[in-house]
């Protein structure tokens, strides 16, 4: 009999974990799920991170030092930043004519309001507390950020993706200009590795359904809780704030993505979107870019064909700085939250939302739930308390899992232009 497709597999785990999650939430069962349905999530999550640095150190490092020369890096480079930060003007921009022309703000019952503000007052003001942290710093903190000084403290957290990045960079560099016999050993240690860890990212795929089941059972455990009518209240009184995001995210994926695809690529948007599905996938059910990246950069090299020398460089870079789905749904937020408070933004406040919104995305972290954080210090910018996020808690994890899908296919699209551009892009016959 022939194997059902993984995309299939962890579409079937998807659905049966929010079945489970429904009829979980109506039984009680919220320790049982817990206790023995939520830790094949974090098992499966914790393996997916577990090979993120060497995954992102070796091909880096093979990738670079399979360069003949550094002018090509640079020059893919700087293409990959530019599309990068062009992609996220356009992702803010749609977010805000989707917020415009919906005004999801003045659609939310007063009562409701007011309910809302209470109940996740507390949440709100953790929240910016974590905001003001980042915002204290200077504005040459990034770029210092990047630069570890010890590459074990990097490589022990996720969080320091960047500095990984850095590291391998910096050492594939170095490669390149020392006599090949001399770094011929070193090369031939992080191919082997390299080579390891795509095997290891085939072998972790294999729980990839049961852990999508139990991550998404777990959420949906958080979510409704025991409670679904109060959850149904939430979504209909925030429905069409959601619906401003989700039209957003959807239009920017249509539009840009699929337009940047058609004009300049020759890669058949069937196969992209087939192809990058179980990242697509593993992007909702874990709602983090950074354990999605292992698999958006399989998806990347053995199902569109791009090159491992430009993956390795575009998609770790990607998904750290690269976040049109956070930045989209950061612009709607802060002007939903505003309306919604009775303010009025003009122009020159909607322009800044687009600068802080491209800027806050690349500074958040590849991890649920960091796009919120962010967002507060879009809100001060342009002078909305930021207690206001209160309003948007409780349904943010729901598109939290929609922004990240975006987030990824923004990282693979652009992987695919860049390769394309740079002759490295072979597309797959089927
Ligand atoms: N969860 C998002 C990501 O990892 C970031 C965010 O918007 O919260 O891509």
């Amino acid at each position: 009999m022939k194997k059902l497709p993984l995309h299939w597999q962890i579409i079937i785990g998807l659905i049966l974990g929010l079945i489970y999650g429904i009829i979980a939430a109506n039984s009680g069962w919220r320790t049982f799920t817990t206790e023995w349905i939520s830790p094949f999530g974090i098992i499966f999550i914790n393996l997916l991170k577990l090979i993120a640095v060497p995954l992102v150190l070796s091909s880096l490092i093979t990738g670079v030092a399979s360069l003949s020369d550094l002018k090509k890096l640079s020059r893919i480079g700087g293409k990959t930043i530019a599309i990068y930060v062009g992609t996220t003007t356009v992702a803010v921009t749609i977010g805000l004519v989707s917020v415009n022309i919906i005004q999801p703000g003045r659609k939310v019952p007063d009562q409701m309001k007011a309910e809302l503000q209470e109940t996740y007052e507390k949440d709100a003001a953790l929240k910016s507390g974590s905001a003001q942290n980042i915002k204290t710093r200077g504005p040459l903190q990034p770029i210092v950020d990047m630069v570890p000084s010890n590459f074990f403290s990097s490589a022990s957290s996720n969080r320091n993706m960047l500095q990984v990045v850095f590291v391998a960079l910096f050492l594939g560099i170095g490669l390149i200009q020392i006599p090949k016999d001399k770094g011929k050993p070193v090369l031939d240690f992080f191919e082997g590795l390299n080579e390891v860890v795509i095997k290891l990212v085939d072998l972790i795929m294999i729980m990839a359904p049961i852990g999508v089941f139990a991550l998404i059972a777990q959420t949906m455990n958080k979510v409704v809780g025991d409670d679904l009518s109060q959850v149904m209240e939430l979504l209909s009184a925030l429905g069409y704030y959601m619906l401003a995001v989700i039209i957003g995210l959807i239009a920017h994926g249509a539009i840009t993505y699929t337009g940047l695809l058609i004009t300049i690529t020759k890669m058949p948007l069937k196969l992209f979107y087939k192809g990058i599905a179980p990242a697509q996938l593993l992007a909702f059910s874990t709602s983090s870019s950074g354990a999605t990246l292992p698999v958006t950069m399989e998806c990347c090299e053995d199902k569109l064909g791009v090159s491992e020398e430009v993956s390795s460089f575009v998609l770790p870079l990607g998904a750290t700085v690269n976040m049109d789905g956070t930045a989209l749904y950061q612009a709607v937020a802060a002007v939903f939250i505003a309306q919604t408070l009775g303010m009025n933004l003009d122009l020159s406040s909607q322009l800044t939302i687009i600068l802080t919104a491209v800027l806050a995305s690349i500074g958040t972290a590849a991890v649920p739930g960091a796009g919120i954080i962010m967002l507060v210090i879009i809100l001060e910018a342009v002078g909305v308390p930021s207690a206001g996020i209160a309003l948007i808690l409780g349904v943010d994890r729901i598109l939290d899992m929609m922004r990240t899908v975006i987030n990824i296919t923004g990282d693979a699209s652009v992987a695919v232009i860049v390769a394309s551009s740079e002759d490295q892009l072979i597309i797959p016959k089927k």
